[in-house]
């Protein structure tokens, strides 16, 4: 997965704003679009056409006012498949609204509206659940997991007599007839292994559902909008978290990884700032736009094997071409 925005509230040249471009087997999809979704897709060049959905945390401005520019570039991308969208209840008033200036579009545009409880649903392969969290207006984290198949038994399959020719089947989840018998993958197959999970949740307050579904993750990537202790009642205020806040959800969870995003403009280089979250939770990374998580299966009972990376071509805090204020 890639981190396309890292920012929270107002954009900087080195810092756009909230979306998560996670690509699972080509297939892909977003999380969150704020403002210059599109132009983070083509720096990190994984494409537009292999999107299939968008899930939104929340209708404020910096995590959905990309939509109308990326619904058209998916267009232009050629895309012909119905393209997803789940959010929050009011998802389609507010879909309508900011696409009055799209036109008629060559794909349909399907919208799926969470009851208050959030809601369980597929995508990309993933398994995701849309949960409650405390931002003030109806807001959405998402624990989203990759499962994994048992292991093929080889000995048993031969034993069985299935040609070599038919195990790709079988291990892809379809059944196999040899002779009169039908063999179904479960015959040849060992017990489901270890999978992949990660959290991703941003604009909250620390909270019970937060805790819940973040709980055991492989990753969690979480909002750090504050790292000064002053900016504390602000925080609590309008319903954001500390740096030190994010890092105990964390450790209370038993994360094995947690990366922060949605930072506040007021902070220069939220990675000078880390330490104050490190204390709490050692395994703590800022994010940066840019920033390449890869997680792969893990072994046995491991947890995932995850790499983090930078791709080129973005700014770095040091080369910010222009002030704030
Ligand atoms: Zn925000
Ligand atoms: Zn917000």
């Amino acid at each position: 997965m890639c981190l396309l925005g890292t920012g929270g509230t107002l954009p900087l040249p080195d810092r756009s704003l909230s979306s998560l471009y996670v690509r699972v087997n080509g297939r892909a999809m977003l999380v969150d679009c704020g403002e210059g979704t599109q132009v983070g897709i083509r720096r990190l060049g994984w494409g537009f056409r292999c999107l299939e959905g968008l899930v939104l945390t929340h209708f404020h401005g910096d995590h959905c006012t990309g939509l109308p520019g990326l619904l058209l570039s998916l267009e232009k991308a050629g895309k012909d498949e119905p393209f997803d969208i789940y959010g929050p209840a009011g998802l389609k008033r507010v879909v309508e609204g900011l696409c009055v200036i799209v036109p008629k579009l060559s794909y349909a545009v399907r919208l799926h509206e969470y009851p208050p409880e959030g809601r369980e649903f597929e995508m990309i392969g993933l398994q995701i659940r849309a949960f409650p969290v405390n931002h003030g207006i109806p807001c959405y984290g998402y624990r989203m997991e990759l499962p994994r198949k048992g292991a093929f038994d080889p000995e048993r399959a031969a034993a069985m007599k299935v040609p070599m020719e038919d195990w790709k089947k079988l291990q892809a989840g379809e059944c196999v007839r040899v002779g009169l018998r039908k063999i179904h993958p479960e015959d040849v197959l060992g017990p489901e292994r270890k999978g992949i999970s990660f959290a991703f949740s941003t604009d909250t307050r620390p909270c019970e559902t937060l805790r819940k579904y973040t709980a055991g993750a492989d990753l969690a990537i979480l909002e750090g909008m504050y790292a000064e202790e002053e900016k504390a009642p602000l925080a609590l205020k309008n319903h954001h978290m500390m740096f030190r806040e994010a890092a105990g959800i964390a450790k209370e969870a038993g994360v094995e990884h947690l990366i922060l995003t949605h930072f506040s403009t007021s902070m220069e280089d939220p990675a000078t700032e880390i330490g104050c979250a490190r204390e709490i939770f050692e395994r703590t990374e800022a994010g940066q736009d840019g920033t390449v998580i890869r997680l792969n299966y893990p072994r046995d009972r491991e947890p995932a094997r995850m790499t983090i990376g930078r791709k080129e071509g973005w700014y770095t805090p040091a080369e910010r071409p222009i002030a704030d204020g």
